[in-house]
């Protein structure tokens, strides 16, 4: 067994890595090959915790395995992160443990990623501003990893508290682009491609605010009650998820479902417009919105990967397990 400590992660997995890990879990979801189990999430009555298990398997990858974790609302006091979790991989032709690898830093790489691979698929070509709604912990990964699909002139962002803008500005800054703290409403009159990244439980951003042919990314909604943008803007959309079981019920598009605007059919698998299977965006005026809710196979994908090039650099530790 092949073990990858979260300290390392970091030197043995770039963002390119992750996007292609993710773009072709996402095609293999579409074209039927990989499936998410049952995600399993509990409040287990200690610490104030809450954890879970988010798992399944890419029959043509050969990922098989779990991501275990959750968050731990006193760790910061401890020095050690909120969100803690660890994925487990499994050789998927005799079910022996094959590696255990830190997922801390993997989490926020795959879900970047996600957003990376709907902007590079579902944006316009001539998308000039990226606005970022968010700057907690996920918000400088997502800025990263987004600014890399378009030749992006200028980034916008708005945070509740407006002082957390300063990380996201050192970003734009290292990236040599423009940076301006704007108003919800500022972000989309100006943004092409706009990433929702809020941990939020109402509606930021109302439907009538964004211009068409803007690209959304909702990446932040993971949870049933949670809700970024307004009801009405997802109806209007062209809608695409990661799996539509989670954007119903999960993600961001669960309000405009459960009122009865969106249709669960309308939504489309990213996947599938990955694999050519269904068409991306079909106007330069149409809205398109990518509710990406986080899949299990996206955690096993980033961290096969991760484990391929730590093995080839003779990093981790091999055990006999
Ligand atoms: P964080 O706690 O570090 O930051 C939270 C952010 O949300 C901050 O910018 C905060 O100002 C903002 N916020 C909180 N409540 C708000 C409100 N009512 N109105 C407006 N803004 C509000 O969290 P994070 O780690 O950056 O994660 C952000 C969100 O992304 C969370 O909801 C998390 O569950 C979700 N997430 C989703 C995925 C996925 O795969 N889709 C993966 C990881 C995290």
């Amino acid at each position: 067994m092949y073990i990858v400590p979260e300290a390392i992660i970091k030197d043995h997995i770039s963002r390119q890595d992750c996007f292609d890990a993710v773009e072709q879990v996402f095609a293999s979801m579409a074209a039927g090959s990989a499936y998410n189990f049952p995600v399993i999430r509990e409040a287990i009555g200690h610490a104030d915790a809450l954890y879970g298990f988010k798992s399944g398997f890419d029959r043509q990858a050969l990922n098989l395995g779990l991501k275990s974790g959750g968050y731990w609302p006193g760790n910061s006091d401890k020095g050690l992160t909120n969100h803690q979790s660890t994925v487990f991989l499994f050789d998927a032709d005799t079910g022996k443990c094959q590696a255990v690898v830190g997922g801390n830093l993997l989490t926020a790489l795959r879900t970047a990623a996600a957003a990376a691979v709907s902007v590079a698929h579902l944006a316009r070509a001539d998308s000039k501003v990226l606005g970022i709604l968010g700057a907690g912990h996920q918000a400088a990964f997502q800025l990263r990893a987004v600014a890399e699909q378009r030749r992006f002139e200028k980034i916008v962002a708005w945070n509740r508290s407006p002082e957390k803008l300063a990380g996201l500005a050192a970003v734009a800054e290292e990236l040599g682009l423009p940076f301006e703290k704007v108003s919800v409403e500022g972000l989309c009159a100006q943004a092409d491609v706009i990433v929702t990244i809020t941990s939020s439980f109402d509606a930021i951003i109302a439907a009538n605010l964004i211009r068409p042919g803007t690209h959304l990314a909702c990446m932040g909604t993971d949870t049933k009650g949670k809700q970024e943008v307004d009801a009405a803007l997802v109806a209007n959309a062209r809608v695409f998820t990661d799996e539509i079981a989670q954007s119903t019920t999960i993600g961001e598009a669960q309000h405009a479902v459960a009122n009865g605007t969106l249709a669960p059919a309308d939504i489309v698998e990213l996947g599938a417009v990955i694999n050519g299977s269904q068409p991306g965006r079909t106007s330069a005026d149409v809205i398109t919105l990518f509710d990406g809710t986080g899949v299990g196979l996206q955690d096993l994908a980033v961290a096969a990967s991760v484990v391929e090039r730590a093995r080839a650099a003779g990093a981790g530790t091999e055990i006999a397990f």
